[in-house]
C-alpha cells in the first residue's frame, strides 16, 4: 500500500463509526475469508461493522468464524439497505466494478459512504477514495493481511483472523499452487501457522467435507467433458437438469473446472453451467501460461476476472453457448496451439 493511500486510510477509519464490509457476488473462499478477517479486525478496532454479501456461499465455508453474523443481501433487502444508507464508509473487497455485486449495485451506487477497495483483480473501476489494487497479489485475503499491517495492527491478527485469511489464501492460489503463490505468500502463510491456525484443519474443513451427490456431480462432469485437441481446449457443460438429478447445492461445482486444465496439454478449460435462479449459462475460465482468459471473457462473455481464472455469463441456451464458444476458439489458434 503506497504511504498516501495508509494516511488516508488512516483518517477514513477515524472518521467512521459505521462501517459495511461487502464482497462479489457468488462468494468464494477469498471473498468470504477477507471480509471475515477484516471484519474482526475492525470489531477488535471498535467499530460497528458489518458484513452484507450478495447472496449465500458455499457450505464449505460456512465454519469460518462469525461467518454466522453474515448478512445475505438478496434475502434481507430491506434491513441491509438501511445499514449500507447509514454507512460512513464501506470497503469492497475481491472486487472492482460495482455491476459484481449484482442487485447491490444500486444502493452501494447511491450510498453517502465513502468507500475503500481491496481487491487483485484487473481492471479497477474508479469509486473508491482509496484504491488498493495489486493484480500481482494471490489473494485479497493476502491484501487484508498487508492491509493490517500497513495500519501497523499486525499484532492484532489472532487465530480467528488468521483462520479467515488462511482460507482465501489457501483457496484463490489452488492450495499454494498458483502462478501468484509468491514467497511472501508462504512469509505470510508462515506467520498465520506461528499465530496458531491449525493447518491441516482448515484444509479438511474446505476439502474434505462432500456430500454423496457432490461426488456424483463431479462424476457427471467428468462424463461430460470434451476436448478439443488441436486448440489444446477442454470444457465441461453441465444442464440444470443434471444439476437437479444430484440435488446441487451452491458450491459443488467449485473447482469442478481444475479437472479439465489437468489434462495433459491443455492451455485453456472451461466449464459452462445452466443456473436456473438467473436464467444464464454461468461460464469459469481457467487457463495455463500467457492466454488471457480476462479478456477473452471479457470480448465474448460479458465478464472477466485473472489472466488465468476469469467468470462469465451468456444469455444464450446452454447448446448456443457451447455453439458459441467453438465457433470462437479458432480466432484464437495461435496463442492456444
Ligand atoms: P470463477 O470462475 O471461480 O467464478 O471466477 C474466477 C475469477 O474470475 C474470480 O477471481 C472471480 O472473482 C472472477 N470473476 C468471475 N466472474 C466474473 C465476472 O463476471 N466479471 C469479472 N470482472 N470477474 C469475474
Ligand atoms: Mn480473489
Amino acid at each position: 500500500m503506497e504511504g498516501k493511500d495508509i494516511k488516508k486510510t488512516r483518517t477514513l477509519l477515524q472518521s467512521s463509526e459505521n462501517i459495511v464490509i461487502t464482497c462479489h457476488k457468488g462468494p468464494d473462499g477469498d471473498a468470504i475469508g477477507s471480509s471475515l478477517a477484516l471484519y474482526i479486525y475492525l470489531k477488535k478496532q471498535g467499530k460497528n461493522v458489518t458484513v452484507i454479501v450478495p447472496d449465500d456461499f458455499p457450505f464449505f465455508l460456512k465454519w469460518l468464524p462469525e461467518s454466522e453474523h453474515i448478512i445475505l443481501y438478496d434475502e434481507n433487502k430491506e434491513i441491509a439497505n438501511t445499514i449500507i444508507n447509514n454507512a460512513d464508509l464501506i470497503f469492497t473487497l475481491d472486487f472492482n466494478a460495482l455491476h459484481r455485486t449484482g442487485d447491490m449495485q444500486e444502493v452501494l451506487s447511491s450510498a453517502s459512504a465513502k468507500f475503500i477497495m481491496i481487491d487483485h483483480h484487473q481492471q479497477p473501476d474508479n469509486y473508491a477514495e482509496v484504491t488498493y489494487s495489486d493484480t500481482s497479489i494471490c489473494s485479497t485475503c493476502q491484501m487484508v493481511y498487508h492491509f493490517i499491517d500497513a495500519l501497523e495492527d499486525i499484532n492484532t491478527i489472532d487465530t480467528d483472523i488468521a483462520n479467515c485469511i488462511y482460507t482465501g489464501i489457501m483457496t484463490d492460489t489452488g492450495s499454494f499452487r498458483f502462478r501468484s503463490t509468491t514467497s511472501i505468500t508462504h512469509r505470510v502463510i508462515a506467520n498465520l501457522i506461528d499465530i496458531g491456525i491449525d493447518n491441516a484443519k482448515i484444509h479438511q474443513n474446505v476439502y474434505d467435507s462432500n456430500s454423496y451427490n457432490r461426488l456424483q456431480l463431479l462424476g457427471k462432469s467428468l462424463t461430460n467433458l470434451k476436448v478439443i485437441p488441436e486448440l489444446n481446449t477442454a470444457y465441461i457443460s453441465l444442464s440444470a437438469e443434471e444439476q437437479n438429478e444430484f440435488n446441487a447445492q451452491k458450491g459443488d461445482t467449485e473447482g469442478v473446472v481444475n479437472y479439465a486444465l489437468s489434462l495433459q496439454g491443455i492451455k485453456l478449460a472451461a466449464i459452462f453451467k445452466e443456473d436456473q435462479n438467473s436464467k444464464l449459462i454461468k461460464i469459469s475460465l481457467r487457463s495455463k501460461g500467457d492466454f488471457s482468459v480476462n479478456e477473452f471473457s471479457r470480448a465474448h462473455f460479458n465478464g472477466g476476472g485473472h489472466t488465468n481464472a476469469a467468470g462469465g455469463a451468456s444469455k444464450l441456451t446452454l447448446e448456443e453457448t457451447l455453439d458459441k464458444f467453438i465457433s470462437i476458439l479458432p480466432n484464437y489458434k495461435k496463442e492456444l496451439s
